[in-house]
């Protein structure tokens, strides 16, 4: 894989600021375009298979899988009750970490808090500055939208219509199915549409008695949709087929990247074209702007490790650093033409910012399973998925929208259930007996985009590289907790139904942020005064202006936003690189 060297001196072509799902796929479609690219990664290249280590036996690692002693990764409490500079004893940390970044094999993917800081309201926000970004540990459930998304302002009224609709995008999220291999079965379900599916894995037993007991109540239960390909993929030398290791949620990625990541499945063949030049530690700190023509002419950015700070020239800027990494970078670019940053004429630039509600959920035990031998379910890249039911033929009294569910049963390295009193061999006995009975799933739900929702920039405090911290503006609201409520009720029910014993019911609502899906800070619309950027992720103000990431969004849905991402930042790519060669950017 050829490296070349960063030319500072020159134009390139485009410059994109990121690499994870959207930067990657960016730098993937404009060089296979034959557009000559420079990709600005604000992190390292981390040497992930060592990191993440997925062959490794607990009792081989020195921390069993733990945090070394002197490294803290924050807590609900701790995000939720105090403040930074967070609980007692975590001043003491030499690094402070995010909820994810809680293990040996995570804690150099997430960044060092202290030297990220945020401020404002509750935000529970993971960052992974490294090549990849979050990809390298995201958690591979990768669904599509649907017109129930998409045209939802039709069906309730609420928000803002997407300036596309589902035949616009369909044969994008078909593209991104094969290039990058996803694992399922349809479903022929209008508002989850099926993928290309390669070879799904299997559903256990506890999952299958559930799948059954809610096809009775017009639900569906369907496995997993994990972006892993299942068969490999015969034009990328970079990634392996899934063996079924069985280590993703132990190590939280795949170090033989069946599950797509970044780097491995549109970087690395990215840079084989001879078309792409990568430069990691060059944390972007603003888009410059020729004060002639309003157009932007190339990014200022710091070396992570040096502290010194370069101009690159570009004719196309292309920023894909995450949805809030991204509104900071619009907000910072900040000129004369621009005064309120780039793009930003519409005030709209960090606002109606949205995501997905977590927390409520259920534990329960197939009660037909207790006592029978241990099956082999350690080996998969995920569990099931229970599809969203509210408000598609019927009107929910209390809130808009939907949600959905992630869950799973089955034998795993580490039982479920130890929690279970007593010691010794009792104890053993009763956590092997109730081994493969344990089920439980918790809910995703649409956080509803407001105006009021959004992010700035601190005006005093700054990160390590002297970049102004974003501040969070943003809170849950009374549809969020209405739907809130009816997730741990229908919960519940549906595991009733099952027949399973219930053991635990969740109504705690998680932090804001905790779901890490991060949407519509600078969202596209028809009207450049209500909305960022145009169907094809262009800025209203600044023609050769594109944000490809999770920014662009109307709205939060209730499915997970990375392969959604990912098609409509392929179908940008294709616009830009056809209007950079008919001259009009
Ligand atoms: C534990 C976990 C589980 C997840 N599970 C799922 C899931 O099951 N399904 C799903 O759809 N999504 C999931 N996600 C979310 C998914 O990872 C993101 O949606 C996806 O990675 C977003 O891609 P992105 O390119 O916008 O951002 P990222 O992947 O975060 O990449 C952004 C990149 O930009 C870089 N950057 C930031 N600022 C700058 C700057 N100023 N200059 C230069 N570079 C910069 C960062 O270092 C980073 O590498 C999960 C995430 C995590 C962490
Ligand atoms: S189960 Fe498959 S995708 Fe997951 S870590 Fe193992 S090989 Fe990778």
């Amino acid at each position: 894989m050829a490296d070349p060297e960063v030319n500072l001196s020159t134009t390139y072509d485009a410059l994109i600021i990121g690499s994870g799902a959207a930067g990657g796929m960016a730098a993937h479609v404009l060089t296979s375009h034959g557009l000559k690219v420079l990709l600005l990664e604000a992190g390292k290249k981390l040497p992930i298979e060592q990191e993440l280590r997925s062959m490794e036996w607990p009792y081989d690692n020195k921390y069993r899988g733990h945090l070394p002693p002197d490294q803290h990764s924050l807590t609900f409490n701790e995000y939720t009750i105090r403040r930074p500079p967070y609980g007692p004893g975590s001043e003491k940390s030499k690094h402070l970490r995010s909820y994810v970044g809680n293990s040996d094999y995570t804690k150099n993917i997430c960044v060092d808090e202290r030297e990220n800081p945020y401020t404002g309201t509750n935000y529970a926000w993971v960052r992974a500055r490294c090549l990849g970004g979050k990809t390298n540990i995201w958690g591979r459930l990768a669904l599509r939208l649907s017109d129930y998304d998409f045209k939802a302002k039709d069906r309730d009224g609420y928000g803002e219509n997407w300036p596309i609709s589902y035949s616009d995008i369909a044969p994008y999220y078909d593209k991104v199915d094969q290039y990058l291999g996803i694992m399922g079965v349809k479903e022929n379900l209008p508002h989850l549409p099926d993928s290309i599916f390669q070879r799904p894995q299997r559903l256990n037993c506890a999952e299958v008695m559930l799948k059954q007991s809610l096809q009775k109540m017009g639900r569906t239960l369907t496995q997993y949709r994990a972006g892993v390909t299942s068969e490999g993929l015969a034009h990328n030398k970079y990634r392996s087929r899934c063996y079924g290791r069985g280590a993703c949620s132990r190590k939280g990625g795949c170090d033989i990247h069946a599950a797509f990541d970044s780097p491995t499945g549109l970087i690395y063949p990215a840079m084989d074209t001879g078309n792409l030049t990568l430069r990691t530690n060059s944390v972007a700190r603003e888009i410059t702007v020729d004060p002639n023509t309003g157009k932007a002419s190339g990014v200022h950015f710091v070396d992570s490790q040096t502290m010194k700070d370069y101009h690159v020239r570009g004719k196309v800027v292309v920023v894909a650093a995450s949805t809030l990494e991204s509104a900071r970078l619009l907000l910072l670019s900040k000129s004369h033409t621009y005064p309120n940053g780039i793009g930003n004429s519409s005030e709209h630039v960090g606002h109606n910012f949205c995501e997905h509600i977590m927390g409520p959920g259920v534990a329960g035990r197939a009660k037909d399973l207790v006592g029978k031998p241990s099956t082999l379910d350690d080996g998969r890249p995920g569990g099931f998925y229970l599809t969203r039911f509210r408000n598609l033929s019927e009107k929910h009294p209390n809130f808009i929208r939907g949600y959905g569910f992630e869950g799973g049963s089955g034998c795993e390295m580490f039982p479920s259930g130890t929690q279970v009193p007593g010691f010794g061999q009792g104890f053993k006995e009763e956590v092997r007996k109730n081994y493969g009975a344990y089920i439980g799933m918790g809910a995703f739900g649409e956080v509803l985009a407001r105006y009021e929702n959004y992010v700035d920039l601190d005006p005093v405090v700054k990160d390590k590289w002297g970049v102004p911290a974003l501040r969070f503006h943003y809170k849950f609201g009374e549809n969020e907790h209405k739907m809130a409520a009816d997730m741990k009720e229908t919960a519940q029910e549906m595991f009733e139904a099952a027949g399973f014993a219930i053991l635990h019911v969740s109504d705690r609502v998680l932090t804001e942020g905790w779901s890490i899906h991060e949407m519509g800070t600078a969202r596209m619309g028809n009207d450049a005064k209500t909305s960022v950027l145009n169907q094809f992720e262009q800025s209203h103000d600044v023609k050769n202006l594109f944000v490809v990431d999770g920014s662009a969004f109307v709205n939060a849905s209730c499915q997970n936003p990375t392969w959604t991402i990912m098609a409509l930042c392929w179908r940008s790519c294709d616009y830009l690189a056809d209007e950079m060669k008919k001259g009009n950017l």
